[in-house]
């Protein structure tokens, strides 16, 4: 069998990652697999691609795409075109798309006119907000898709609800969980760490990224203000992800607590996740890491495709406005954040999974 992965932007190098192993595992075993990997160059720079590629030991990509930047739908049309062109050039038997980015959706499409089968990982997920573009994303990857793997039981029955057929629908765990765990034990202390002087436990990190959050001016200076004042004089580390960047710099926030630092790599970012007291985010990868390194996370959303990190983990949903902070601070501080447990099958073990079923399908 010959599969294409596809992978874009920064999420997805942790999530393909563990899938490479397992297929070059399988095929050192003596299975008939191999793979081309496309990167698509949603995300390019060092901060957020390079470094995950050697820290993960990701091999270079056979080809990159190199569609970086544009609206989102100059982004899906460039990656139409050359993912169409390159599938054409080198057939596959599969295509494997992760996650709910642009990449994810663009190449579900273009495989699917070329009469060419897809696997989605991490399908089924839904946050039931459509001014998300990953949940549009989600929904056109999973309208089209063959294959679905699953990193819960609810987005299995999301996706039977959908009309799948169960038969087509496999719940195996999360592969974003599979590279955490490889990796824990190789996690590097970042120069911030003294820089700052960070102590275990004594800090916070915070990332923002989403629209709800980051583009309004008024609203994220807010923000960051309810979160300075909330933190009862911890240091907070933001890691400012590109598309925050600029918007930060226009509303010209400053705070002898709050220190803005470059997207960090893989193995430092989750080194300072690790120890933090607590993690501020509208991310939803990392509020799965949270979970697993039981560390109280707080997401700043009304919604999230990920309910089992609320109902099983660490996480609490507090919505997008300032005043919501107070009394969630209140219980971190007084030592009443919930212990949280770890989600079914989510146990390193996902990608191994995920590649035996597709062997025994293509058998
Ligand atoms: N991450 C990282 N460095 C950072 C911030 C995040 O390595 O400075 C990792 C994080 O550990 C997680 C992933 O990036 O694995 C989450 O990516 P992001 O928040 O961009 O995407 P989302 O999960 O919201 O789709």
């Amino acid at each position: 069998m010959k599969i294409t992965i596809i992978a874009g932007a920064r999420p997805n190098f942790i999530k393909i990652a563990p899938i490479i192993d397992a297929v070059t595992n399988s095929g050192k075993a003596g299975e008939n697999i191999s793979y081309r990997l496309v990167h698509t160059g949603q995300h390019y720079d060092k901060n957020m691609s390079d470094s995950f590629f050697q820290q993960l030991g990701i091999p270079s990509p056979d080809v990159n795409l190199e569609c970086g930047g544009g609206t989102q739908a100059e982004q899906t049309a460039n990656i139409m075109v050359k993912f169409e062109r390159e599938l054409l050039d080198n057939p596959a038997d599969l295509v494997v798309v992760v996650g709910d980015v642009t990449s994810t959706m663009a190449c579900t499409i273009v495989a699917k006119k070329l009469n060419t089968k897809v696997a989605h990982v991490e399908a089924g997920i839904r946050s039931g907000d459509m001014t998300m573009p990953e949940e549009i994303n989600r929904i056109v990857t999973d309208s089209l898709s063959d294959y679905f793997f699953t990193t819960s039981r609810k987005a299995s029955e999301n996706l039977i609800k959908q009309g799948i057929d169960g038969e087509r629908i496999f719940f195996v765990g999360n592969t974003m969980i599979d590279t955490l765990m490889k990796q824990k034990s190789r996690f590097i202390k970042p120069e911030i760490w003294n820089h700052i002087g960070l102590e275990e436990k004594n800090y916070i990190v915070l990332t923002l990224h989403r629209p709800a959050n980051v583009d309004g001016e008024y609203k994220l200076k807010e923000l960051l203000e309810e979160i300075v004042k909330q933190s009862r004089g911890l240091n907070i580390v933001f890691p400012v992800h590109p598309r925050t960047a600029k918007k930060l710099t226009e509303i010209g926030f400053k705070s002898p607590k709050m220190s803005f630092v470059e997207p960090l790599s893989y193995l430092e970012f989750n080194y300072l996740v690790e120890r933090a007291k607590c993690v501020i985010t509208d991310s939803g990868g990392i509020t799965e890491e949270t979970t697993v390194l039981g560390v109280p996370c707080i997401t700043l959303r009304d919604s999230t495709e990920r309910p089992e990190t609320v109902t099983v983990g660490t996480n609490e949903l507090i919505g997008i406005n300032p005043a919501a902070l107070a009394p969630y601070m209140n219980m971190l501080f007084s030592g009443n954040w919930k212990k949280g447990n770890i989600p079914e099958l989510w146990d390193g073990q996902t990608s191994t999974r995920i590649i035996d079923i597709l062997n025994n399908l293509y058998a």
